[in-house]
C-alpha cells in the first residue's frame, strides 16, 4: 500500500520499506554534469546497493572477497567479455584492467612501447594531449607530429597538416578532449605504425574500429565506473616490449600474462564498471548510445548557436559530443547562473579552473530529460540578463 504525503513523500508498510527507500532515494538526484568522476546510471547504483550486503547469496559483499575466488573472477571475467562484445574488440587483443589513471598511461606507454633511441609522434590538441606530450619526453625523443594551437585550440588539425616521422614507434593523439571539448570525428591513418589513443573521456559513446588501432586506453570516471580502474585494450604484438627499467607493475606483458591481477586489483571498481558495462548492452549497445548521444549533443549545441548569451567556439565539425563547454556573453553573469543552476539541481556545470566559463558533460549516464533540464534553465536565466 502507498500513500502520498503533503510534501510529496511517500507512506508504504514496513515489508516494502526497502523498496521505498531506494525510490526516495532517487527522487533526490540531481542532474550531474560533472566531467569526472561523472554521472552513473541509476539502474547500476541501484543493482550495486542491492548487491551491497550480499553478492548473489554468497553472504558476503564484493568488497570482502579474495580477488582469487571463484566469485571474483566470474565477476571480472564477465566484464571483460561483454565490454569485448560492446565494442566487437578483435581476439588479437588484450583487455586489460589496470591502476594509476589515464595519466600513469602517460609514462607507461613510451616505458613499454618507445625504444630508447626511438621516436613518438604525438598530437597535440589540448591539455590532455600536452601532458602526455611533456610526460613521455621523460623517456625519449617525441616530435609533435600535429597541433591545434594555430587555431587556438578550437579546431583539430587535419592530417594533411601532419609531419609525422619516418620511423616512430607509435603515434599518439586524444580522441576527446575533455577540458577544450573538442573531439575527433575521424580516425588518423598512419600505415603499419601502431596508433595509440586515449580515449579516457568518449569511449563507448558511439561505435568505433578497433583494429584501426594499436591501444586504446580510458580511465574509467569518465564513461564507464567510478574512479581507480582504467581499461586499456591492446594489440597482442606490442606486449613484450618494455624497457628493462620498467617496473614490473607498469609491464604490459606482466599484466596481460596475470590476468590484470599481478597484484590486488581495484576489485570493486572492476565490479562496478562490469555493471556498468551490462546496462550498456541492455540499452542496445553502443550504436543506440551513439544515436542518443548524436541527439542529446545536437539538441544542446543548436541551443548554445541560436542564443544571444552564450557561446561555444569549438570548429562545428571537431565539436566534443560528451563534454560542451560555453561561455556567457559577460562572465560577470557566471557566478548567478551558477548558482541558478545548483539551487534547480543542475550540478557540475562549472568550466575547468584552466579555460573558465561553463562546461556541461553529458556522457551516456546522462540522458536526454538533464540536455533538456538544462537547456529550460539556460533560456530562463537568459530572458531574465539577456
Ligand atoms: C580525465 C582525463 C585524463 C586523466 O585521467 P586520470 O584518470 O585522472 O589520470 C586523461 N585524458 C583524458 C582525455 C581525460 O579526460
Amino acid at each position: 500500500m502507498e500513500i502520498q504525503c503533503g510534501i510529496g513523500c511517500r507512506l508504504i508498510c514496513l515489508r516494502d520499506y526497502h523498496q521505498i527507500r531506494v525510490r526516495l532515494d532517487v527522487s533526490k538526484r540531481a542532474y550531474n554534469f560533472c566531467a569526472g568522476p561523472a554521472a552513473l546510471p541509476e539502474a547500476v547504483l541501484q543493482r550495486a546497493q542491492g548487491e551491497l550486503l550480499d553478492w548473489h547469496g554468497k553472504g558476503l559483499s564484493v568488497m570482502e572477497m579474495s580477488h582469487r575466488s571463484d566469485e571474483f573472477v566470474s565477476i571480472a571475467t564477465k566484464a571483460e567479455q561483454d565490454l569485448r562484445d560492446l565494442l566487437d574488440i578483435p581476439s588479437n587483443y588484450k583487455v586489460l584492467f589496470l591502476q594509476g589513471g589515464a595519466s600513469q598511461q602517460f609514462a607507461q606507454i613510451p616505458l613499454n612501447l618507445l625504444p630508447e633511441q626511438g621516436t613518438a609522434d604525438y598530437i597535440d590538441t589540448g591539455i590532455w594531449g600536452q601532458k602526455a606530450i611533456e610526460e613521455a619526453s621523460r623517456y625519449g625523443h617525441v616530435n609533435v607530429a600535429g597541433t591545434a594551437k594555430p587555431y587556438d585550440y578550437f579546431a583539430i588539425p587535419g592530417q594533411n597538416e601532419w609531419k609525422l616521422s619516418k620511423n616512430a614507434a607509435y603515434v599518439h593523439y586524444v580522441a576527446n578532449e575533455t577540458i577544450g571539448g573538442l573531439e575527433f570525428d575521424w580516425v588518423p591513418e598512419v600505415g603499419d605504425v601502431p596508433l595509440v589513443c586515449d580515449m579516457s573521456s568518449d569511449i563507448l559513446s558511439r561505435p568505433i574500429d578497433v583494429s584501426k588501432y594499436g591501444m586504446i586506453y580510458a580511465g574509467a570516471q569518465k564513461n564507464i565506473g567510478p574512479s581507480g580502474i582504467l581499461v586499456n585494450i591492446i594489440r597482442e604484438d606490442l606486449l613484450g616490449r618494455a624497457r628493462s627499467v620498467c617496473p614490473t607493475m607498469l609491464n604490459y606483458k606482466v599484466a596481460a600474462d596475470n590476468g590484470s591481477m599481478y597484484n590486488t586489483p581495484p576489485a570493486f571498481a572492476w565490479y562496478l564498471s562490469g555493471l556498468v558495462f551490462e546496462w550498456l548492452k541492455e540499452q542496445g549497445g553502443v550504436a543506440a548510445m551513439g544515436k542518443l548521444n548524436e541527439e542529446k549533443q545536437r539538441t544542446l549545441y543548436d541551443f548554445i548557436d541560436a542564443s544571444g548569451l552564450y557561446s561555444n567556439p569549438i570548429n562545428l565539425t571537431d565539436r566534443s559530443w560528451m563534454n560542451v563547454p560555453f561561455r556567457l556573453a559577460d562572465d560577470r553573469l557566471d557566478k548567478p547562473f551558477l548558482a541558478g543552476a545548483d539551487e534547480r539541481g543542475l550540478l557540475n556545470l562549472k568550466g575547468h579552473r584552466s579555460v573558465g566559463g561553463m562546461r556541461a558533460s553529458i556522457y551516456n549516464a546522462v540522458d536526454i530529460n538533464a540536455i533538456k533540464a538544462l537547456i529550460s534553465y539556460m533560456a530562463e536565466f537568459e530572458k531574465e540578463h539577456g
